[in-house]
Parts: C-alpha cells; structure tokens; sequence
C-alpha cells in the first residue's frame, strides 16, 4: 500500500502550492491531478497583479504586464490608464507547471490522469485514513494522515464527506485564445451589457504580442444563456470593441465554472482543510482567484504540516482563522458590489462606468482588488463628494 503524510487532491494553483509547501517542511506529499498534464484543461482567463505575483515569487516571464483598463458598455467607453503596469494576464499553463516544478523540486509525488473516487475513514469512522484513486485504469488506495481538497468548484472531498452542497451560486465562462491581427498589448478591456453578458461580463485580455484571450461569464442563477454561443456571436458579429482586433483566429478553447457566493462556512474538519475554488477564496468583483489560491494553498500546506510535525492536527485550525483574517471581510463587501452589478441594466452600466472613470488609477486598483479596508473607503468618500460614487462605497462599508 501506498503511505503519504499529506494527500492532494486537485493540481490547480491551490493544490501545486500546498504540496510544495508541505514537502518543503519535509514531509511526505502526494498530488492528484485527474486531468491527462497540469494545465492540460485551462479554466481560468489568468488577469492577475504584479504585486501580488512578485511577492509570491512567480517569475516576470510567466505575465504580460497590463498598465490600461478599458470598460465597454452598451453607450459608454472609458479608459483608466495608469503610468506603471499593476495588473497582468498570466502564462496560465506556464505558471501552472512551474507551481508544479517547485512542488517536485521539493519532494512531491504528483500523479497526472489519476482521479481521487472515494475517502476512507478508521473503523470509528472519525479519521480520514486514505483515498481511493483512479490511475491508468486501475484503482489504488493511498494512505494518508491529512487530505488537503483543492478540487476546486467541484469540493470533490468536502461533498462527498456531506460537508458541503453544489455551489447554487457561479459563474461560468468560455473563452478562445486567439490570434489577433490588431492588439494593444497594455490594456485589458471589459465588456459589460446585455449584448456582452446578460449577468457578468466579457472581456478581451492580452497574452503576448497577437494573441489574447477573449471570453464570456455568465451569471448562474441570474441568467439561463450559454456563454459558448454569446461568445461566438461576440466574435462573429464583431461587436465593438473585438472588430479593432482585425482579423481574429481561435486557437484554443477554454471553459470554467466559479462559485460565486462567498465563502464556505466551515474549510477545515478532522484530518481534511479545503482551498482555493473548493472553499469559495476567490475575489468574487471580477472573480479571479489565482492570486488566492496560491496564498493560501502554500497557507493549507505549511499549517498541514507543521501540525503533523508536531503531532498536534487541531493546529490545522489556525488555517481558517489566518485566510479568513486576510480576505474573509473583503470577500462579502466585494460580493455586495457584485450583486448589483449582476442586477445592472444598460443605462445604470453606461452610469457605473462613469463612477469608475471618476477614481484615480490607485483608487480603481484597490477597488477592483477588493482592498476595502476602512482608511482606503473613507479617503475615497472624501475625495470623491458625487452622490453617486458615495452609493457605491456605502454599499461597501455598510454592514
Ligand atoms: C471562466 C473563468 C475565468 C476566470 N478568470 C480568472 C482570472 O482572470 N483571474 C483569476 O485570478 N482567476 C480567474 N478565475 C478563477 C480561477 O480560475 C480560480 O479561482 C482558480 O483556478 C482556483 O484554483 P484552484 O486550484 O482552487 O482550483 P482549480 O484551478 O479549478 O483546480 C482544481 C483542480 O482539481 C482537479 N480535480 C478536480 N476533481 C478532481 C478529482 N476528483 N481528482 C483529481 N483531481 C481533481 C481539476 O482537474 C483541477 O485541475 C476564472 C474562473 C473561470 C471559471
């Protein structure tokens, strides 16, 4: 039988963390990604910020660095432009892989096309002792002393151990890489609007030089329309702003889904913590939550194994009571904003993006990041006395 301190489950960026985390403190960890290579299914449209990619120590190359926002509604068109570049769109499979390089690099066993099927639990039924696996047509049992659930929206774990239900709120999107003919390089664009998204928005995100991602989210409840066939009337009616692009050519496909209801109560049990998609850490604005996953996969993993190292797994408590420190907050006034935006008609887009083109390009950042904390909230009501930018960061700080 197979025997590992720590189990993996899920080789996204939140899983790919925790595994170098934990095998970085010497313990022995074990990943399992159910898709054929890391990377091999992207789910994700990759925009991202530099500050946060440099202190979490991803190389520049793996970005292309954006310093321009541009919004589109259905009667308006603003640009924020800013003199540095703080956002970026990532080298999503690049980035991926080298989270999975480190990881190895320190000791971590990552199988690929191994889909974790089943828990098993001690005859008390109280501790998690292995997972049963899927690899290569055979199935395996790997024990373990901790499993670490980074299946991200799906909660594979956290559901199957009646924890958690599905998800009732998402998002779910379809994007096409594309060659471009016709790209500005440092500016990522937003679409929003009945004609781009009916609930959420389209976009237009700069990979390197001709060729970008250009997708569709669409709200679920909120709305019943496939994001598939709104893209390809997006590309094929060329609506503004795609017919700048010039001629457009789809190289690869991409779809996901991402909660978008906060996040879960509860994210560590007897012997299991949850991360990333699967314990709803992402920013739900304009829901990107690699940044995130990344943070508090390493978190998940050093906690993880400093409790088994010190033979004490109710330190792994300390886990939820960290990231919640850092974002828990953010998240819900982040979700208040994004909640009446899903509600936003034509006309109140074409007025919101005014509220947007009235802050300073730091105020923007910080708002689009979710950085809510009360001096930022009561300098921006301060400097900007409009009624109608004062709605929008009431909405924030009201409890
Ligand atoms: C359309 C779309 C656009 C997005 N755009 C952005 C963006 O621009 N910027 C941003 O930061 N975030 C964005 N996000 C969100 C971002 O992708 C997620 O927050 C992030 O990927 C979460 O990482 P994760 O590791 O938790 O989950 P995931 O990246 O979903 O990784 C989970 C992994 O677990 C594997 N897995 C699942 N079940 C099993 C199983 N039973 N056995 C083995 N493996 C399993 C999956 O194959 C997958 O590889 C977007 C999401 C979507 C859907």
């Amino acid at each position: 039988m197979n025997s590992y301190d720590i189990a993996i489950v899920g080789g996204g960026p939140a899983g790919l963390s925790a595994a170098y985390s934990a095998s970085r403190n010497g313990l022995k960890v074990v990943l399992f990604e159910k898709d054929k290579s890391i990377a091999h299914n992207i789910r994700t449209s990759g925009v991202s910020w530099i500050d946060a990619m440099k202190k979490l120590g991803i190389p520049a190359k793996l970005y292309n660095p954006i310093k321009n926002y541009r919004f589109v509604s259905p009667n308006n068109d603003i640009r924020i432009n800013g003199a540095e570049a703080k956002s970026c769109v990532l080298d999503v499979r690049g980035l991926y892989q080298y989270l999975a390089a480190i990881a190895a690099s320190k000791g971590a066993d990552i199988f690929i096309n191994a889909t974790v099927r089943d828990v098993i639990f001690s005859k008390d039924n109280k501790k998690i002792t292995s997972l049963i696996v899927s690899n290569q047509g055979r199935k395996n049992e790997f024990q373990c002393k901790l499993v670490i659930d980074a299946s991200g929206f799906n909660s594979i774990i956290g559901r199957k151990l009646g924890y958690y239900s599905k998800w009732t709120r998402y998002g779910v999107g379809a994007e096409y890489e594309c060659y471009c003919e016709t790209l500005d390089l440092d500016t990522w664009t937003l679409m929003v609007g009945s004609q781009y998204s009916p609930a959420g928005y389209s976009w237009i995100f700069p990979i390197s030089a001709n060729r970008a991602r250009i997708g569709v989210g669409i709200g679920k409840p909120e709305s019943s329309e496939d994001p598939l066939e709104l893209l390809n009337q997006l590309v094929g009616k060329k609506l503004k702003p795609i017919q700048e692009l010039g001629s457009i050519q789809p190289i690869e496909y991409h779809s996901g889904f991402i909660p978008n209801q906060g996040t879960r109560i509860s994210t560590v049990f007897d012997g299991l913590i949850v991360v990333g998609d699967a314990a709803g850490q992402s920013n739900p604005l304009v829901l990107e939550g690699i940044r995130h996953a990344i943070e508090f996969g390493r978190l998940a993993g050093k906690i993880g194994s400093e409790s088994l190292i010190s033979e004490d797994l109710n330190l792994i408590r300390e886990y939820e009571s960290e990231w919640k420190k850092i974002i828990g907050n953010k998240i819900q006034a982040a979700l208040k904003v994004q909640t009446r935006w899903m509600n936003l008609s034509d006309d109140e887009w074409d007025k919101e993006l005014e509220i947007l083109k009235e802050m300073s390009i730091d105020e923007f950042l910080d708002f689009i990041t979710a950085e809510f904390n009360a001096k930022k909230m009561m300098r921006l009501a301060i400097n900007h006395p409009k009624l109608i930018v004062r709605q929008l960061f009431s909405l924030i700080v009201k409890k």
